[in-house]
């Protein structure tokens, strides 16, 4: 039988662009399929952040213009191979050659175009996708286009959704927008409270919605998580699967990260090592038995942050060293700042978004923190994990699906976590893992190594993908 043609839309592609867990999952997944069953191609924004190393490896293919509303659109078409995989780039300078991703005021307008881009230039592609598999708001238009406007060229092409957050949806006021959708109806699947919703509207239309591990495809369900789409998740539930994330372990792998101070492997001292330098980078006490507690976030309310907030001079009571790089609410960024500034042998609060310094403190660090109201998967606490630093998490989506509490009689577990949103709880088990740190070391020793022996490599997810891609499109 032919292989399966699978083509990625996204709007962030690791090492291209990225601003979280998407980007990680378009740079991973591709690969991960057997290259003589799958071709899995990715298409993405040309942005100008993209570094030049790459762009100027480009290869331009063709140009075409798609109708926005009133307008023609430029579409320039790109291609360029990269460790094993096609990728495509959409060329639009007035909407991509801007200096971030997204929070522009036309976001919509921009990905409408992107999406009605990406389904005009598959003619031009010389690959006819059996699966046209797209990823949260950015890219949820396109099975609704291609059911409502496409159909009569895409007869053979299914559709897959995956939903890496229900908080952000993609959601507009129907006549901001049927300019630019060019349509003059209301479209009853995007119908949301009298606006239009990209991400139900993909969610009705789909053939598949997939959602990034099997925990958080249940909760969103429930109004608690569905964040007013729970409703939609029940309804196409006969449609509706997790499949919990993995991560690259070639590209996070403590034994050849060129970002580390020193590479290693299983290694406590090596790790060390790291641990020393790290704190000499960031002009910490130079204390090797203290216990360093990490977090690298987004600083929004999904991460927790408030839990943060509201025990974190308890938590600095302790002999311990809390590092937390991250960007977003200026609130937040502020209010970190200023903690950080009352303890300064204690405390760094790096307000940026920097991939080295990310790698440094994943070694670096003994314990990683991640306390989210919800999370789809998470993929910090995967990432610590490889670089043996030990996660403590709240029991929510994909993070209960792969931290599991170690146990010091049986020895079994990769973790710590705590069930209940609330700042005490999350305290007590900080205080327990800081206490286990200090007082049994043969029980932490053992406490990483299974931290270092747990994979989520990303072959386990592709398999699953890949037999899902089979039913759908009837090749099973
Ligand atoms: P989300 O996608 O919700 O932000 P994930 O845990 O799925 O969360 O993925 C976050 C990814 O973004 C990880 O690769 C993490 O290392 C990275 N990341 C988050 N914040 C920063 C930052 N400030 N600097 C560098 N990398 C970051």
């Amino acid at each position: 039988m032919d292989k399966l043609k699978v083509l990625f839309a996204a709007s962030e592609c690791y090492p291209f662009a990225k601003s979280g867990g998407l980007g990680d999952v378009i740079g991973a997944l591709p690969k991960a399929f057997p290259k003589d069953e799958v071709d899995c191609r990715v298409i993405l924004p040309k942005y100008e952040s993209i570094p030049w190393k790459y762009v100027k490896e480009f290869e331009y293919l063709t140009n075409f213009w798609v109708k926005i509303g009133q307008e023609s659109q430029y579409v320039g078409l790109f291609k360029y191979e990269f460790e094993g995989v096609t990728y495509y780039f959409v060329d639009n300078e007035h909407y991509f050659k801007r200096p971030n991703l997204y929070g522009y005021y036309d976001d919509a307008e921009r990905f409408v175009y992107f999406c009605r881009a990406v389904l005009e230039a598959i003619p031009y592609l010389d690959f006819y996708p059996d699966v046209i598999h797209s990823h949260d708001w950015q890219t949820a238009l396109i099975p609704f286009l291609l059911k409502e406007q496409y159909a009569w060229h895409y007869t053979n092409t299914k559709t897959v959704f995956t939903i890496h957050n229900m908080k952000y949806q993609g959601e507009y006021g129907f006549d901001d927008v049927k300019g630019i959708l060019n349509l003059d109806y209301f479209p009853a699947q995007m119908e949301f409270y009298k606006n239009v919703n990209f991400m139900k509207g993909a969610m009705y239309t789909a053939d598949l919605v997939t959602t990034v591990s099997p925990s958080y495809a249940e909760e969103i369900k429930d109004p608690y998580y569905g964040e007013g789409l729970d409703g939609v998740a029940r309804d196409i539930s006969w449609k509706e699967i997790g499949i919990l994330n993995g991560i690259d372990e070639q590209t996070y792998n403590p034994q050849t990260d060129e970002s580390l101070f020193v590479p290693y492997a299983h290694s406590q001292k090596k790790k060390g090592e790291n641990k020393a330098k790290l704190q000499e980078y960031l002009g910490l006490p130079m204390k090797d038995h203290v216990p360093i507690i990490a977090m690298i976030t987004r600083l929004v309310d999904q991460k927790g942050i408030d839990l943060i907030m509201g025990v974190i001079h308890d938590i600095l009571q302790m002999d311990i060293q809390f590092i937390i790089l991250g960007t977003g609410d200026s609130e937040y960024e502020n209010k970190l700042k200023e903690i950080a500034y009352q303890y300064p042998d204690k405390m760094r609060a790096i307000i940026d978004f920097n991939e080295d310094l990310s790698r440094k403190i994943y070694a670096g660090a003994d314990m990683f923190l991640i306390p989210s109201k919800f999370e789809p998967c998470g993929l910090t606490q995967m990432i610590s994990m490889r670089y043996g630093t030990i996660p403590i998490v709240r029991e929510t989506g994909g993070l209960k699906d792969s931290v599991q509490y170690y146990n010091n009689v049986s020895g079994e577990g990769n973790g710590f976590s705590f069930k209940t949103y609330n700042a005490h709880d999350m305290l007590f088990t900080i205080q327990k893992a800081v206490g286990m740190y200090y007082d049994q070391p043969d029980q932490w020793k053992h406490l990483m190594d299974n931290a270092f022996n747990t994979h989520y490599d990303w072959r386990l997810a592709a398999d699953i993908y890949e037999y899902w891609y089979k039913k759908i499109t009837g090749r099973l």
